[in-house]
C-alpha cells in the first residue's frame, strides 16, 4: 500500500458505500484534483463512506475491500482514453459492461471532464452520469439510494438533481447512417458550483504520484477568454475566481509541509486579486509551481514570484 497522509477511514456499517474508481494507475490518479475533491465531499457526508480504487490497485486503498462489496461504483474519468480502462475494470471484477445485462450488483456511475464533454460513448455502460462540477451530489446520492425501493426509483429521484444524465431516460435517436439526429427524454443541465467558495485542493498527501512534490490549490475555475476550440471553456464555464481569504486559508495548509504550492488555474493572471495573491505567497515564504501561462498576461508581480520560487521553466500558451 502507498504511503499517505490524510486518507479517510470510516466504518462502512449502515452507510452508503461508494467505490471511487480512477481508471488509471495510482501514480497518475493521485495527481488529479477531481479525485481529491469528490473523495473529500463524499466522505464529508456522515451517511457515506467512500474508498479509492485504481487500475493497478483493485482492492480499496482504505480497507482492501473488493469492488463488488460496494453499493455504488463511481468512476471519475478526466480523459477519454481512460474509458477503455473503466470497461477493463468492470470486466476484471465480473461486472457486466452493458447496463442492460446487470440484474444485480453495484450501481455504476461516472463523472469527470471527459463525461461532461461527451457522455454518449460510455453511456450504455453507466446507470447514471454526472455532468459538470462534482461537489454538490453527496446528499442527493445518499437520499436517492436510501429512499428508493429499486433501481428505477433510485434513478428517478437522482435525475431531479442538476447535472444528472440518466441514459435509460435520455438517449439519442440514430439515423440509418449512424448519425445522432436528436435526443429523446429530458435534457440534462451541467452542474456548476458558483461561487467557488471551496476550491479544489490536495486532500491526501503522497510522494508516490506525478505531482507528489506539491500541494495543489485551485485559484479559479473556468477561463474568462472563452476560446471557441477549448474544452476547458466547454467543461468549466463560467469563470469563477476563488475568494482571496479562502485561498489564503488553503495556502496555510502548505506551510511546514516541505511541498511546493501548485497553483491550478486555466488563467492564473486573470484572477482579480492576482498581484495581492502573489505578494501573499511570497510573504508566507512559499515556493510555487505555476500552471501554463497565457502570453500577454505576464505581470511584474508574477515574474517576481517565479524568480523568488526559482522556477526555471514555464509553459506559455
Ligand atoms: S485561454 Fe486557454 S484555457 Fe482559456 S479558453 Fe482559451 S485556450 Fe482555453
Amino acid at each position: 500500500m502507498p504511503s499517505e497522509k490524510n486518507a479517510i477511514y470510516k466504518d462502512p456499517g449502515g452507510k452508503l458505500n461508494i467505490a471511487l474508481v480512477y481508471p488509471n494507475t495510482y501514480w497518475v490518479g493521485m495527481s488529479n484534483l477531481g479525485l481529491h475533491t469528490v473523495y473529500s465531499h463524499l466522505n464529508a457526508h456522515p451517511g457515506i463512506v467512500c474508498e479509492r480504487f485504481f487500475l493497478d490497485m483493485q482492492l480499496s486503498i482504505e480497507h482492501s475491500r473488493p469492488l463488488q462489496d460496494f453499493h455504488m461504483i463511481a468512476f471519475t474519468i478526466p480523459y477519454e482514453l481512460d474509458w477503455i480502462n473503466a470497461v477493463k475494470i468492470l470486466i476484471e471484477n465480473k461486472i457486466p459492461v452493458k447496463r442492460m445485462d446487470r440484474k444485480s450488483g453495484p450501481i455504476v456511475i461516472a463523472g469527470g471532464p471527459s463525461i461532461t464533454l461527451n457522455p454518449e460513448p460510455i453511456a450504455d455502460s453507466m446507470d447514471a452520469l454526472f455532468l459538470g462540477d462534482g461537489e454538490g451530489f453527496a446528499e442527493k446520492l445518499h437520499e436517492s439510494f436510501f429512499d428508493s425501493g429499486d433501481m428505477n426509483e433510485f434513478l428517478e429521484r437522482l435525475s431531479s438533481a442538476r447535472g444528472i444524465y440518466v441514459p435509460s431516460f435520455t438517449y439519442p435517436k440514430v439515423s440509418d447512417d449512424n448519425a445522432i439526429t436528436s435526443f429523446v427524454g429530458p435534457r440534462p443541465i451541467i452542474s456548476v458550483t458558483n461561487p467557488l467558495d471551496s476550491p479544489a485542493h490536495t486532500a491526501i498527501i503522497t510522494s508516490e504520484t506525478v505531482f507528489g512534490d506539491m500541494f495543489m490549490i485551485e485559484t479559479a475555475r473556468g477561463c474568462p477568454w472563452k476560446c471557441k476550440f477549448c474544452s476547458a471553456k466547454a467543461v468549466y464555464s463560467p469563470y469563477r475566481p476563488a475568494p482571496l481569504d479562502v485561498v489564503e486559508n488553503l495556502f496555510d495548509k502548505v506551510l511546514g509541509s516541505g511541498l511546493k504550492l501548485g497553483l491550478v488555474s486555466s488563467a492564473l493572471n486573470d484572477h482579480p486579486k492576482a498581484d495581492d495573491m502573489y505578494s501573499m505567497i511570497t510573504r508566507k515564504g512559499l515556493k510555487i509551481a505555476p500552471p501554463s501561462l497565457r502570453i500577454g498576461r505576464i505581470t511584474d508581480g508574477l515574474i517576481e514570484l517565479l524568480r523568488y520560487s526559482k522556477v526555471r521553466g514555464v509553459t506559455l500558451a
